[in-house]
């Protein structure tokens, strides 16, 4: 599969038929995308109810999000499969918000927690159990795979359960949290153990190709503010998709055509044979560094304005970006894969 986001969903366009032959300028408009078919839906794919241990009904937790800003919603609820009909009949009603079905597939070896997403799970998915860590995470994402849905490997450093060497031997899985809001999952790694990111560039640079997500890991609705329990509202995704629905969301984050935020936004990014654009939608007060990042995390080129360009050299594996804003917040682009062929 090619890396390219751009690329990648003007293929799948036409291979569905949809579009014969434009062609796209690095500097084309999300009012361009919209008119292709491809629009950003703010979303974010892991949330608890009191399905399992969080503590709001599913429609609360809808609402939430639905009041929020966000267009949709998985509900990952531990080994239990949330019913998403009612509450897409409810809140879906005018084709604004999307709830999709979803399940934490909760597993653990030994005392380690091995937890994996399905997303689009058409059914419950039930822990496979394994003989190494490697071996639990393969067999869940297999047994997701089988039940029709996306897995996303999530807080690989809860428990510190989950090697970056691990990471490297999974199959099959395209998508792993970078950041996970709950406030005990250990994003930023220590004491030796590398955090998110840095893992992922390991993984990048050992040529396996994965997207990075930012998401909430909610449980706890009701006690807003609180920096100690898993609220609401701290990291999500924001996807280019042809619409609202849940195979084109999940399609979209497997092919990486999505970023991923702690709270800054994009207005545009493109990524092409000649390099990558990124423009961001500017809190009057803040201020910007936008970091291009390459093999081994190392940092490329930094720009200080928007929108800023990359322009490829050619010898690069990958080069993604990371927009770091004045009060704190991050957003992580999907790497523009520049390898002749990625390692599955
Ligand atoms: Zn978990
Ligand atoms: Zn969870």
């Amino acid at each position: 599969m090619m890396a390219d986001p751009r690329r990648t969903l003007l293929l799948s366009m036409v291979a569905a038929g949809v579009l014969v032959a434009v062609f796209r300028s690095p500097r084309a408009t999300a009012v361009q995308d919209a008119a292709l078919g491809g629009r950003w839906y703010k979303g974010n794919t892991h949330t608890h109810t009191l399905n399992s241990d969080g503590d709001s009904t599913p429609d609360d937790v809808v609402r939430w999000y639905r009041e929020h800003g966000y267009q949709f919603l998985v509900l990952t609820d531990h080994n239990f499969l949330t019913s998403v009909d009612g509450l897409n009949a409810v809140h879906g009603a005018d084709d604004r918000f999307l709830v999709v079905k979803g399940e934490e597939v909760t597993d653990r070896f030994g005392s380690k927690p091995i937890h994996i997403n399905g997303l689009d799970v058409s059914t419950t998915v039930a822990p496979q159990g394994g003989s190494s860590v490697v071996d639990v995470i393969q067999r869940n994402v297999d047994a997701i795979r089988k039940a029709n849905g996306v897995p996303h490997i999530d807080h690989p450093n809860f428990g510190w359960a989950i090697s970056a060497s691990d990471m490297r031997q999974v199959e099959r899985t395209k998508l792993f949290e970078i950041y996970n809001g709950h406030h005990a999952v250990n994003n930023l790694g220590g004491g030796g153990v590398p955090g998110m990111e840095e893992v992922w560039d390991r993984l990048l640079s050992g040529g396996k190709l994965i997207y990075g997500v930012a998401d909430d890991d909610a449980h706890v609705f009701k006690q807003p503010g609180n920096p100690d329990v898993p609220g609401p509202g701290r990291g999500w995704v924001f996807v280019r998709a042809a619409r609202l629905a849940p195979r084109p969301i999940v399609e979209a984050l497997e092919r990486g055509d999505f970023y991923a935020s702690t709270g800054v936004e994009l207005t545009d990014y493109q990524a092409t044979a000649k390099g990558i654009t990124v423009t961001i939608k500017q809190r009057p007060s803040s201020k910007y560094r936008i970091q291009f990042i390459g093999r081994n995390g190392q940092v490329l080129s930094e720009a200080e304005s928007s929108p800023a360009e990359y322009v490829f050299r050619g010898d690069e594996l990958y080069v993604r970006a990371r927009v770091l804003e004045s009060n704190g917040s991050i957003a992580w682009t999907q790497p523009a894969w520049r390898g002749s062929s990625a390692v599955r």
